[in-house]
């Protein structure tokens, strides 16, 4: 019997500690594996209700995949250092089995429990599962992490990818009487192991498939829609966008209203789907792109969806060697960024109201759905930092409350790009103009009218020329729409200076 400890990976198929701890697909004598995931409060401290719920989801369908096997999910709640030596020795298990995850936070955790294992001598091994190339392993020829994503890709692209790892089958998992009765020998111990008269702060629980509710965990039912969970609804999208639209992804990918990429983050963030088994079915798209059967531009419209799996494992790589870029620049600037911050315009942003249409669109589409599309997340990262010259962290916290797909390493990462202070940012001086860029990508305002419905009804014209309304026109336009809270080219200049004197030059250069 060996323990496999859940964490981002709420999947049992392509889950490479689980096909280990197992047993699965091979004629090792391992396995057969008890899984379990910890609900940790140190983890629970950094969630919101949004991922919280979207946590949930994941688990119970985690939970229904092992009960379709013939096993089950136990769920324990506790300091995973408490909780997994005791389970441990409730199964008898050989070994504690996890997947690595890459975060500092989570390091530090891991470390934790590794002395809690060894102080018990309890064997443990921990595995490479999150992304498809250890984020140690590509380097520079000097032998340097990358901080340039062109580089990185070409070796990213080039190196050999493992294969999808086997799923568990029944004989491969523990039966339900052994994880009950484990379950049974830790709920109710206390955190030095003595088992409790109940009720006090520090007391473990442990229970076979019964997942708490937001509120048992101290959060709320968010306001948001927070999207399907579980593996076959990831493998359901990822089909389904195989199926056609990714031969048309770079074309396609840049306009909010074409739902024209994968919508795969929150299952990626939770590891629903294993990245062995997603790029597998992507280069099985790059075969078919390669043939006669589609348009001579297919393999580049595939390649460029390739490309956004590499991003996030560049980002994950950044984060591994740059565990501090969680709450600093990665970039120094020589006199520091003197950010604006004012708590008003910062709050008419988080709201959707800014008077830039696109902008808003996007802050709203934020709190309906838990999601946003790249291009608008950009443009109202843009317009945070360069335009109301607020520091990206407002924007990352606030991304980080209410995204379902919020993963450290491509939020901050996406960020830091916009701010001009991230590892391979956009140029300081490179300022989107929010008008120019809804015009652009969402022409005929059908994303805008989507969640800006004081909008809905108007001339895409005249929604894509707010900016330059006289106060009559827009209060006959739309009048319960507002006018725009800043000046583009005005803060344009203001934020260009910002930056110059950051770098200890002269602005007025
Ligand atoms: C300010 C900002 C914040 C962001 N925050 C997050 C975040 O918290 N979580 C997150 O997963 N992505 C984040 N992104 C990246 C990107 O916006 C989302 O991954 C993408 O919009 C998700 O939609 P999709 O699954 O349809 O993407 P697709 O275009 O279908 O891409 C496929 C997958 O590739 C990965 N990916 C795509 N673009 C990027 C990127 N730029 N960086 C890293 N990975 C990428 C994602 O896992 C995505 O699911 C952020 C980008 C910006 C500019």
């Amino acid at each position: 019997m060996e323990l496999f400890w859940h964490r981002r990976d709420l999947r049992a198929a392509d889950n490479v500690g689980l096909a280990a701890a197992s047993g699965a697909g091979d004629d090792s004598d391992r396995g057969p594996a008890a899984p379990v995931f910890v609900f940790d409060p140190s983890v629970l401290d950094h969630a919101s209700d949004v991922r919280v719920r979207r946590l949930l989801d994941g688990l119970a369908a985690l939970r229904d995949d092992y009960r379709e096997r013939g096993s089950d999910l136990l769920v324990a709640r506790g300091d995973p250092e408490a909780i997994l030596p005791r389970l441990a020795a409730a199964l008898d298990a050989e070994r504690v089995v996890w997947n690595r995850d890459y975060s500092g936070l989570a390091r530090e955790r891991d470390a934790g429990v590794r002395r809690a294992l060894d102080a018990v001598d309890v064997a443990r091994e921990a595995h490479h599962d999150a992304v498809l190339h250890d984020p140690d392993a590509i380097r520079t020829n000097a032998g340097d992490p990358y901080s340039v994503y062109s580089y990185y890709w070409k070796k990213w692209t080039d190196r050999a990818k493992e294969d999808p790892a086997p799923a568990p089958t029944e004989a491969d998992l523990a039966d339900t009487d052994r994880l009950a009765a484990a379950a049974d020998a830790v709920d109710g111990a206390d955190a030095s192991g003595a088992v409790a008269d109940g009720g006090e702060a520090a007391t473990l629980g442990a229970a076979v498939g019964d997942l708490p509710t937001p509120a048992d965990l101290g959060f709320a039912e968010p306001d948001a829609t927070v999207g399907p969970a579980g593996t076959e609804a990831a493998r359901e999208r990822l089909d389904d966008f195989l199926d056609e639209a990714v031969f048309a992804y770079e074309a396609e990918r840049d306009y909010p209203a074409r739902e024209a990429t994968s919508r795969l983050s929150a299952f990626f963030k939770y590891g629903e789907i294993g990245v062995r088994e997603a790029y597998a079915a992507t280069e099985a798209a790059m075969a078919e792109a390669e043939s006669d059967s589609r348009p001579e531009d297919a393999p580049e419209q595939v390649e460029e969806f390739q490309q956004q799996l590499a991003w996030r494992e560049f980002y994950t790589q950044v984060l591994f060697h740059n565990p501090e870029v969680v709450s600093e620049n990665y970039k120094e600037y020589e006199e520091g960024i003197e950010w604006r911050d004012d708590p008003e315009e910062i709050a008419a942003w988080k709201r959707g109201e800014t008077g830039y249409p696109i902008v808003d669109a996007g802050m709203r589409q934020l709190r309906e759905e838990a999601f946003m599309h790249n291009r608008v997340r950009m443009i109202v990262a843009s317009f945070l930092t360069k335009d109301l010259l607020a520091d990206w962290r407002h924007g990352y916290d606030h991304f980080r409350e209410h995204l379902a797909d919020h993963d450290t390493a491509n939020d901050n990462g996406g960020w830091q790009w916009a701010a001009s202070t991230g590892t391979d940012a956009q140029p300081y001086f490179r300022i989107f103009n929010p008008m120019t860029q809804g015009e652009r990508y969402d022409p005929d305002a059908e994303y805008i009218t989507e969640y800006v419905p004081e909008l809905r009804g108007l001339d895409a014209d005249l929604i894509h020329e707010w900016h330059e309304l006289s106060p009559t026109q827009r209060a006959n336009a739309a009048p319960e729409y507002p006018s725009p809270i800043v000046d583009h080219s005005e803060r344009r200049e203001a934020a260009l200076a910002m930056y110059k004197r950051a770098r200890g030059e002269d602005p007025d250069d």
